[in-house]
């Protein structure tokens, strides 16, 4: 079952964001007297009692600023209504009931019944009392709180698990993949990010914050959701001055860490070197797919063979990365982005594959048969069984007689078979022997 998806509704300033962040047990929100402050956060999983639901501040979503604010939280609302079970509605104690407030209840009421009303700000028992006056509005359940203080937010926890679907799960989120998008500053991560979500497929995003470190956003492609990373950002923050290259690094491992992708970004301007070697490598060893862009190619000067001797330089360079979708890519002419995204979808789905045993070992008894492993010290190595243990990243165990005394070229060899023949390209794979 998915997790249940419950949403934070509710007009500028009534302390979604604060509440967001204290049911999220986080501290990195930004909130200030102004209203529509940056969020860093707008979605995430709550634990509760070990009920699990995701959790997501629709005041966060980016929507056109010249759209006047009714039409936001109209839009706002219809996302929320449709996307979640629950809806917390939030209020302002000590403003009072608003007509803004009625607004967006009427709005909500039509497509969801399942609505919490909020009464935020209720930082003291009298604001507590005059929160009675809310339920003019004609809902059943009411919590007041103070999201500032803390107060009753183990009472609204309550309420909420009591309201939707139980799942008592692995933290399981609401989106189909994870990319990270990495590459060393200014490669136009940053400018990548900004045009695919200006794009209608625009599910979630930020608001596009100036102080972040890295930033989530929801991106729907295709009837898939991802979910990118943006690991941009982090040299405007006027503090770091030094080093950036090594905190951008420090960040793209967080984020590759978590990724069922890493969108690795080059620079058609300058030459690919150490810190590509390193981020490959961290991805390709913990599992996460990778699809390479080369950004900026309208900047260069280009001759008829520069692609493909390009192509072969970067392969030359990281063998490992062998059928690795590569392609050149200029954000600023919008050439070849949604490509990109495809081979992005394409190696995700590749790291979800999973290889039927029976097919497996048609396999590796073909191979056997043509390209057995070389006799060592005398002894034979047949293999015996070939099973998918699991996948993302694919896991595959052979077993078989005397499996230390295979040679590392033929363990190679198995594993570019294995690549090859069942279209493992752009995800590391692991190949585990067990002796029988
Ligand atoms: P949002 O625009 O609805 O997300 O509102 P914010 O979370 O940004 O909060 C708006 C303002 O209300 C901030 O100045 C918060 O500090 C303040 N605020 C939030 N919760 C409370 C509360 O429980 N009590 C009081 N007194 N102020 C709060
Ligand atoms: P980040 O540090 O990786 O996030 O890089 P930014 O997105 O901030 O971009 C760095 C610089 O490269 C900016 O000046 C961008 O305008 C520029 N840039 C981004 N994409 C392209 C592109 O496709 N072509 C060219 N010529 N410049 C680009």
């Amino acid at each position: 079952m998915p997790r249940p998806l419950v949403s934070i509704v509710g007009r500028p300033n009534v302390g979604k964001s604060t509440l967001f962040n204290r049911l999220t047990k986080s501290s990195t929100a930004i909130v200030d007297n102004e209203p529509g402050v940056t969020r860093d956060r707008i979605y995430s999983s709550v634990d509760w009692k070990g009920y699990v639901f995701d959790i997501v501040d629709t005041g966060g979503i980016h929507f056109d600023s010249k759209e006047p604010i009714v039409k936001s939280i109209r839009e706002q609302s219809f996302i929320a209504a449709e996307q979640s079970n629950l809806i917390l509605l939030v209020v302002d104690a000590q403003t009072g009931l608003t007509q803004d407030d009625e607004f967006i209840f009427k709005l909500l009421f039509k497509k969801k019944e399942n609505i919490v009303l909020v009464v935020n700000k209720a930082d003291n028992p009298s604001f507590e009392l005059s929160s009675a006056e809310f339920y003019r509005l004609g809902v059943s359940d009411l919590v007041p709180i103070s999201a500032l203080h803390g107060n009753n937010l183990y009472e609204l926890m309550d309420t909420i698990i009591s309201k939707i679907p139980l799942v008592r799960d692995e933290i399981k989120p609401k989106y189909d993949y994870r990319v990270a998008i990495v590459g060393r500053p200014n490669v136009g991560k940053s400018s990548l990010v900004n045009l695919l979500l200006n794009e209608e497929r625009m599910l979630v995003s930020d608001k596009a914050g100036t102080t972040r470190d890295t930033v989530d956003s929801l991106f729907k492609y295709k009837k898939k959701i991802i979910l990118l990373t943006d690991t941009a950002g982090l040299r405007r923050k006027a503090k770091v001055k030094h080093n950036i290259e090594q905190y951008s690094m420090i960040r793209a491992f967080r984020a590759l860490s978590n990724s069922d992708v890493g969108l690795v970004l080059l620079d058609a301007t300058t030459d690919f070197g150490n810190n590509e070697d390193t981020i490959f490598q961290f991805a390709w060893e913990n599992g996460v797919g990778i699809v390479v862009a080369m950004n900026k190619w309208d900047a260069i000067q280009k001759k008829h063979q520069t692609i493909n001797e390009l192509k072969e330089r970067f392969f030359r360079r990281y063998p490992y990365l062998e059928g690795v979708p590569f392609r050149t890519i200029s954000v600023h002419k919008k050439q070849r982005v949604l490509k990109v995204i495809e081979d992005v979808l394409t190696v995700a789905e590749i790291r979800n594959k999973h290889i039927q045993t029976s097919e497996l070992n048609k396999w590796l008894q073909n191979l056997w048969e043509h390209r057995p492993p070389p006799a060592i010290k005398g002894k034979y190595i047949k293999f015996q069984f070939a099973v998918q243990q699991k996948t993302a990243p694919p896991k595959f165990t052979i077993t078989c007689k005397h499996s230390d005394l295979l040679p590392e070229s033929y363990i190679k060899f198995i594993e570019k078979q294995l690549r090859n023949n069942f279209n493992f390209f752009g995800v590391p794979i692991l190949l585990e022997f067990r002796k029988k």
